[in-house]
């Protein structure tokens, strides 16, 4: 008998199986009104393995949210220092406001195993690939129809044609670019689609460049002298 045995034979639990690979990041983009917050909320509950990249905002915290978990709220100030020292991974102006993503916490923690979700738009998740291509993994969620689109948007029937109508322009101008991402999702329905958004965060753990871990046991079932790739 072998005694070679996986390293996921000896090591079952989660945390060693982390430390075996390059974590990665998940980022998650759609129009507003397609769920996407609900399913990042599902994911974040349920899978250990996969926390919220914290962004640093120069705008003020809404009620209930909490600096450090949430966001980091950081004045102009030092936003813009951190932005001239290079500290953020990207940053954008989104409704005259500064957010941006730091970059030596999820540098590390890509590193040691840790994968992070991020909830950002299209021009964000340009500048993490731009910078970042191999860990990065973009799902692009779309509405099940437009007239699904517009009622969800439209609130509780208390805004104005005008704006929903500019609610819908900005939604198709972020459905539009669609080709920017490896994955696509129609949200029509939530348990399926967090289902395969799970489906794809599995199958992407398991690819053979984040499984760094893995190199020694493969080694082992080699014999002397043979090539390894
Ligand atoms: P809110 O102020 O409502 O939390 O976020 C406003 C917008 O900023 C959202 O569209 C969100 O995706 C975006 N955003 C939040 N953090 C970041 C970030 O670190 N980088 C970029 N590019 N966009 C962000």
């Amino acid at each position: 008998p072998d005694s070679r045995t996986a390293p996921s034979a000896s090591t079952p639990d989660a945390a060693k199986d982390a430390l075996e690979r390059r974590g990665l990041m998940l980022i998650l983009s759609s129009p507003s009104g397609t769920g996407k917050t609900t399913i990042a909320r599902m994911l974040l509950e349920e899978d250990a393995m996969i926390c919220n990249s914290v962004s640093c905002t120069t705008r003020p915290p809404r009620p209930g949210e909490i600096d450090g978990k949430d966001y980091h709220f950081v004045s102009q100030d030092q936003f813009d220092r951190m932005a001239e020292q290079g500290d953020f991974l990207e940053w954008a102006h989104v409704f005259g406001k500064s957010y941006g993503t730091p970059k030596a916490q999820v540098k590390a923690g890509l590193k040691a195993g840790q994968d992070y979700l991020f909830d950002i738009d299209w021009q964000g998740t340009q500048q993490l690939y731009q910078k970042l291509e191999r860990d990065v993994v973009r799902v692009f969620l779309l509405p099940p129809s437009i007239d699904e689109l517009r009622r969800r948007l439209t609130g509780r029937g208390t805004d104005s044609a005008e704006v929903i109508a500019a609610r819908m322009d900005r939604a198709r101008s972020e459905i539009s670019h669609w080709d920017g991402y490896d994955y696509v999702v129609v949200n029509d329905d939530i348990a399926a689609c967090f289902a395969k958004v799970k489906q794809i965060l599995a199958a992407e753990r398991l690819r053979r460049a984040r499984q760094t871990g893995l190199i020694g046991f493969v080694r082992e079932l080699m014999e002397p002298g043979d090539e390894l790739g």
